[in-house]
């Protein structure tokens, strides 16, 4: 799969993306990353990418002209990725969605900065919009950090097996259930004996039983989701 993220800060974005499981990925060829900077398409003679908005207001907003020419340098072929733009008005990003682009053959992922982008290049390129949350961060670069590497970790061999992203929070609608390593007590507090039973069924029956107990009591909203999926 290839991403290409289209930012003003191509080295913030490496600098994350050359690290840990992602770095390493993109190290052996399983994800193909590029980050590629809007400014050098500039047609400015100063090398400016933003300008004041139409109407007032205080702050400056990214220009069409270099993120549309920066978007048709990276469509090879005729070929039309699926364009994403980071942006507090997109729909909510969840574990499923992530899972549904992971499919997808080649995304490009558009981060805006300052006030935003102006409408007109939006309209013109981007496929769906997406939101890291119901809050505003300074730049597009930490939301398109965040769907990257939700997204890379779920392709062909990035983790250890699927059962590493499934079993996960999220994956099934329920939270994880907790989890423990050495030593066995710790503050004057033991592992739950169940673990070092070696009984896998009865290892199964409990986790399944704390993701629901603890989905319950963290997010009633999921375990209401849950509990409605599981009656029809
Ligand atoms: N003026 C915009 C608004 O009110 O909708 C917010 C602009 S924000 C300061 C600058 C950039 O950060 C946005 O263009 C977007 O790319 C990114 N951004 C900010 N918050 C985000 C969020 N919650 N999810 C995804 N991207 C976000």
């Amino acid at each position: 799969m290839k991403i290409d993220i289209m930012t003003l800060f191509p080295e913030m974005c490496n600098a994350f993306l050359n690290e840990s499981i992602i770095g390493r990925a993109r190290e052996s060829g399983k994800v193909e990353i590029n980050c590629v900077n809007i400014r050098d398409f500039t047609e400015d003679k100063h090398n400016r990418v933003d300008d004041s908005t139409y109407g007032g207001g205080t702050g400056m907003l990214m220009q069409a002209q270099p993120i549309y020419d920066c978007y048709k340098s990276l469509c090879k072929n005729d070929e039309k990725p699926h364009v994403i733009y980071m942006s507090p008005q997109g729909a909510v990003l969840t574990q499923q969605r992530a899972k549904q682009l992971s499919e997808k053959e080649h995304i490009i992922i558009l981060c805006g900065h300052y006030e935003g982008v102006d409408e007109r290049v939006l309209e013109e390129i981007v496929d769906e919009e997406i939101s890291i949350g119901d809050y505003v961060v300074t730049g597009g670069e930490l939301p398109a950090l965040i769907l990257t590497d939700c997204i890379s970790r779920m392709l062909d061999g990035v983790l250890r097996n699927e059962e590493a992203y499934s079993l996960e929070s999220h994956y099934d609608g329920l939270l994880e259930y907790p989890q423990y390593t050495k030593p066995f007590e710790w503050h004057g507090k033991t592992v739950p004996e169940v673990l070092i039973s070696g009984h896998h069924a009865n290892i199964d029956k409990w986790r399944r039983e704390q993701s629901i107990q603890r989905t319950k009591e963290k997010r009633p909203d999921l375990y209401e989701k849950f509990v409605q999926k599981d009656k029809k």
